[in-house]
């Protein structure tokens, strides 16, 4: 296995996704009895599509439903008169160890380059910004020797805390039972402990200054500011890092908002039952059903009916939630018998953090241009301790308008601009850029009106992603394995949930894919099918390599 390419494989489950997907096999196989049954797929995200692509091929009908847009949080938008230009308003750097997020990448064709992260190639220039001080550089070397201070202790965090080096060593060989036997007592020991409480307490950190904290808060490592991220559940921070998350980014050429939308529409040859030219979209004459607003067991024929929003009912042998949870209680009618109190209790208490992104469309990327005094660049990737906190600089080409973000922040920084409409926060992000390169007129670039979004601040969402806290290790256990329904009261079977806030690794569209493929195999078992035996599913292995239960 060790010439596998490095995946997000565990470390609480340690499942080949990937392989699962690529093997000859393929997923799985249907009796005769099942082909063209219809189930629910509530949402049409990422983890809705992949769902409903791979049960249509299984021979399902995946019957979808949409309270907004089709897409969900990977939603591209195009600026006015321009339609190759986007704004990625979800997710828009995708690391590459996630592997069967790439799967389906690679299956629609889609383009991707090098996302352009704080003090990588990509960005070629960085700038930050703390406490009114202005740093330029193009990697780390060329930071004052704090920075390297605070990167070096965050490495030994990392080893003094979780054994890094040899558990990522065990993830990228593959090694299931190397990876349990680091990952389990860290589950233990870091589930009711924040990220904050990991750093301010290493050995490394504790013999360096306050200011190192703060430092490492505002910069982090990777993709800019972490200080968000503090109050989180340390387990998730140590997933990210040892999964590579953080690193290796690429961007989705024209848009992330593609992958849903070509699965939606593609026609595999590689299909069940259906005739070759099926599509998701064929399946559902063309468009998704309207949002769920009712989801109950019909005690006549025992199966689970959904109702939407315009009042049709249809019933189903099985349903695949998707929507973040919350909505479940908020914009659904959901039927409390469908699901235990303990697994309500997870699903309900599951935190999301909130996000906002301002972008602008700019004439050209002018920011190249070098100041003819210093030789820096006009502008840079920049982080900041301002609103700002982070803004990207997407190049299109010399003679191609450029895209700016103005702004990616998250939690408080987020809140502050939460009842602030587009402008307003184009005019704040601008001053807040305005002290940091004094000499740029960026606004006499903008060429778009600007685009915005505050996630927490659509009904069909409540939040940008999930963000565990402390203590929330069982929950998302309760969330995760729900997918294995032999055990369950039959009252409580045949509905499943999938996203990325079911997964371990939420915020990560990789998450919302491998929850869907576990949904997946749900399904396939509810429908008495099964995988190949030389090509076992998800839930085959889980009872020999599932996450660690932690003492009621
Ligand atoms: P969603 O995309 O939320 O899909 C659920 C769908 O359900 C939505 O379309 C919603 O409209 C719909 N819905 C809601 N209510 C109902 C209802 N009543 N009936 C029917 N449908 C309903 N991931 C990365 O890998 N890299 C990143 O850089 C990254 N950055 C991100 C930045 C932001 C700001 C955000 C918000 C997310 C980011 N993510 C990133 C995460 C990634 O976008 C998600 O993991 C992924 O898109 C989630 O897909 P999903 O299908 O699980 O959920």
């Amino acid at each position: 296995m060790s010439d596998m390419p490095f995946s997000m494989y565990g470390p609480d489950f340690p499942f080949a996704y990937d392989q699962w997907l690529q093997h000859p096999a393929g997923l799985g196989e249907l009796p005769a009895s099942a082909m063209g049954a219809e189930v629910a797929i509530i949402g049409a995200g990422i983890a809705g599509l992949v769902c409903g692509y791979e049960l249509m091929r299984l021979g399902l009908k995946p019957v979808f439903y949409e309270a907004g847009r089709l897409g969900g949080r990977l939603r591209s938008v195009h600026f006015d008169g321009n339609e190759q230009i986007v704004a990625e308003l979800g997710g828009m750097r995708f690391p590459r160890s996630s592997r069967s997020f790439y799967h389906y990448v690679e299956r629609m064709g889609l383009k991707t380059a090098p996302f352009p992260n704080p003090l990588t190639e990509a960005a070629g220039s960085t700038v930050i910004e703390l406490e009114g001080e202005r740093f330029y550089a193009q990697k780390l070397a060329d930071l004052p020797i704090i920075f390297q201070e605070v990167a070096e202790a965050y490495d030994s965090a990392l080893e003094e805390g979780a054994q890094f080096t040899d558990l990522q060593d065990a993830i990228r060989r593959r090694d299931a039972a190397a990876i349990k036997a680091i990952w389990n007592p860290l589950v233990k020991q870091w589930d009711e402990r924040t990220f904050y409480d990991f750093i301010s307490t290493s050995s490394a950190f504790r013999a360096l200054s306050f200011r190192h904290r703060e430092v490492f808060g505002q910069v982090g490592f990777g993709t800019g500011g972490w200080d968000s991220d503090f109050p989180n559940t340390m387990l998730e921070i140590l997933r990210v890092n040892v999964t590579g998350c953080d690193t290796d980014q690429h961007l989705i050429v024209g848009g992330a908002e593609q992958l849903p939308r070509r699965l939606w529409q593609h026609a595999p040859s590689d299909l069940n039952h259906w005739p070759v030219g099926t599509s998701l979209q064929s399946l559902n004459q063309g468009a998704p059903r309207p949002g769920a607003a009712r989801i109950f067991r019909d005690g006549q024929t025992d199966q689970i009916a959904v109702t939407d929003t315009r009042g049709h009912t249809e019933r189903f042998a099985a349903v695949v939630c998707t929507c973040q949870s919350w909505l479940l209680t908020t914009a659904i009618d959901t039927e409390e018998s469908l699901f235990s109190h303990p697994l309500w209790m997870a699903l309900d208490r599951t935190r999301y953090m909130q996000s906002a992104k301002t972008f602008v469309m700019v004439d050209r990327p002018f920011w190249k241009e070098r100041d003819p005094v210093t030789g820096e660049k006009r502008m840079s990737m920049t982080l900041t301790d301002r609103l700002t906190r982070g803004t990207y600089l997407f190049d299109h080409g010399d003679d191609q308008p450029g895209v700016i973000c103005l702004s990616y922040s998250w939690m408080s920084d987020a809140l502050k601009v939460l009842p602030l409409d587009a402008q307003k926060r184009t005019q704040l992000a601008l001053s807040a850029l305005s002290r940091i390169y004094p000499d740029v007129d960026i606004a006499s670039h903008i060429r778009s009106n600007p685009i915005t979004i505050s996630w927490e601040d659509d009904p069909n969402f409540l939040g940008a992603f999930k963000g565990a806290l402390p203590g929330h290790y069982r929950y998302n256990h309760r969330m995760y394995g729900h997918f294995m329904q032999q055990h369950l009261p039959a009252q409580q079977r045949g509905i499943f949930l999938a996203g990325d806030d079911i997964s371990w690794t939420p915020a990560w569209a990789e998450g919302a894919v491998q929850t869907a493929l576990n949904a997946v195999w749900g399904v396939m078992t509810q429908f008495k099918g099964c995988c190949a035996t030389d090509n076992p599913g998800p839930g085959d292995l889980y009872p020999a390599w599932g996450p660690v239960s932690l003492a009621p």
